[in-house]
């Protein structure tokens, strides 16, 4: 009887320790995808993104003389339905780590075992599972180089090659049409736009490692503050869809440290990022939705209004801030110093709760990763573990000038700045929705807060709260 394979965030044949598992077993292989409650509740440019990366992995699997079964409804209904129509032995996938996540996949796991049937997790999103990451201890971290002194030198297990094919079975159950899902339909006139700035499938993701690998990466150090210059890997996209191993890149990466690439020790680093922020969210998952340290429950973090309109809007009048949004409408992702200075700007100088920022993210964002994006706003907003302390506040006029000295960055995304606004800078006029009502021709907007004032603000706040961490 068969094995069924249930893909979610792990759209590829190599590096995959279920499929290696499920090679071994001998059985016929039935891939399957599940459009389920999970999945449907994903932001709109994330589902949109999704989609197409199942599509193309369908693709890659036929190739593989396999098909992806496309289903829709929860999971353990689905397949349980699975189960009856093929008979199938069990299932395998590859663990995630969000709450939700963990607890849909548990039900399934102890669904299967009451059937008798197998029910096998493996790793695959993680080089290193965040249960196997102790304090002397016996804790987890809280603070990021601790935790980046205990993993630098462990070993990864090297990654294996993807098999030439997948052993079918005798007969296929029916499957979904991925179009009657209509994954990309929030994306609305978005879609048209990001489309030509993601790179979809294994295939891409290779060689968008290999081409960094072999160049950029030397100069990773100074470059990757730099929004203007193409200096990181832009590897986020893929590694979210689990479209390129991490296991794969961690020994790039560490093949272009030991040839003695400047930069790539510091990618590595960045790589080990990602995985404390899984470390995280495994042993404290209330990072996603409450302040990480409580003290900061009763700062007064303002809500909706008009201002956070205008930072969604990319039209705060604050230029470092309105590039780093309408980054986000044009290519679907941001880069990271525009992370923080959009965030710092709207925890800090708007005072506005770090919540609406992260949603908003969640809604926007092509290469959105719930631990990463938690993470990277708890940090910003000075709530969560190893944050920036809050009266550290980044200036976004001192740090324009510093990472884009040129103004490159500025006139490329922000067509009121420039004479003659490039194609980057007006698709931003194309990707928003028409009731924004935003028109180039109105010229830019002036500053709804002074800087000045915003700090003063989100620091009398701060000292209110009687200070201290
Ligand atoms: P590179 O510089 O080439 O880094 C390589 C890889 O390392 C990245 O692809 C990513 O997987 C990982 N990485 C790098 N920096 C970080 C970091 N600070 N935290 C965690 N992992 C990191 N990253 C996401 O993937 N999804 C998100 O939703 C997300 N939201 C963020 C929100 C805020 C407020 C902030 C400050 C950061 C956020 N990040 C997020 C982290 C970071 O900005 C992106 O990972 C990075 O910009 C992706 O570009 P890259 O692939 O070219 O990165």
């Amino acid at each position: 009887s068969p094995l069924i394979l249930w893909f979610r965030r792990d759209l590829r044949l190599d590096d995959l320790p279920m499929l290696t598992a499920a090679l071994a077993t001998g059985r016929p292989l039935i891939p399957v995808f599940i459009l389920d409650p999970e999945t449907e509740a994903l932001g709109a440019a994330a589902k949109w993104r999704l989609g197409l990366g199942v599509a193309h992995f369908a693709e890659r699997l036929a190739a593989a003389g396999s098909r992806l079964i496309l289903r829709r409804g929860p999971a353990r209904e689905v397949l349980a339905a699975l189960v009856a129509e093929t008979g199938a032995a069990g299932v395998m996938w590859s663990r995630l780590y969000d709450p939700a996540a963990k607890a849909r996949d548990a039900a399934v796991k102890s669904w299967l075992k009451a059937e008798g049937r197998l029910g096998e997790s493996h790793p695959g999103h993680l080089l290193f599972e965040p249960w196997t990451v102790e304090t002397g201890q016996g804790g987890f971290y809280r603070v990021f180089t601790p935790y980046w002194r205990a993993v630098r030198g462990r070993d990864v297990a090297a990654p294996v090659p993807a098999p030439a094919r997948l052993p079918a079975p005798e007969g296929w159950p029916a499957s979904d049409r991925i179009e009657d899902w209509r994954m990309g339909a929030a994306m609305r006139r978005g879609a048209a736009v990001v489309a030509g700035h993601i790179r979809v499938g294994a295939e891409a993701a290779l060689a968008r490692m290999e081409a960094f690998l072999a160049g950029p990466v030397a100069r990773y150090d100074a470059a990757r503050d730099l929004p203007a210059e193409d200096g990181t890997s832009r590897l986020s996209e893929n590694l979210t869809y689990g479209e390129i191993g991490i296991r794969r890149v961690w020994h790039a990466g560490m093949a272009a440290h030991l040839r003695g690439s400047a930069g790539a020790e510091t990618f590595l680093k960045e790589l080990a990022w990602r995985e404390f922020a899984y470390h995280l969210m495994h042993h404290t998952p209330q990072i996603l939705d409450r302040n990480w340290k409580a003290e900061w429950d009763s700062f007064p973090w303002a809500g909706e209004g008009p201002q956070v309109e205008a930072w969604r809007r990319g039209m705060t009048g604050e230029p470092f801030v309105d590039a780093a949004m309408r980054e986000m409408y044009v290519t679907g992702t941001m880069h990271n110093r525009g992370r923080m200075i959009v965030a710092s700007y709207l925890t800090k100088h708007l005072m506005t709760h770090w919540k609406l920022g992260l949603d908003w993210f969640a809604d926007c964002l092509t290469d959105w990763d719930p631990a990463a994006n938690a993470m990277g706003w708890q940090w910003a907003a000075g709530s969560g573990p190893d944050a920036a302390p809050y009266f550290r506040i980044f200036n976004p006029a001192t740090q324009v000038e510093k990472f884009d000295p040129k103004g490159l960055y500025r006139r490329r995304f922000i067509a009121e700045m420039s004479r003659a606004p490039g194609a980057e800078a007006m698709a931003f006029f194309a990707a928003v929705p028409l009731s924004w009502g935003l028109d180039p021709g109105r010229g830019y907007p002036g500053r709804i807060v002074d800087l000045a004032e915003g700090r003063a603000r989100a620091l009398a706040a701060y000292a209110g709260r009687g200070g201290g961490e």
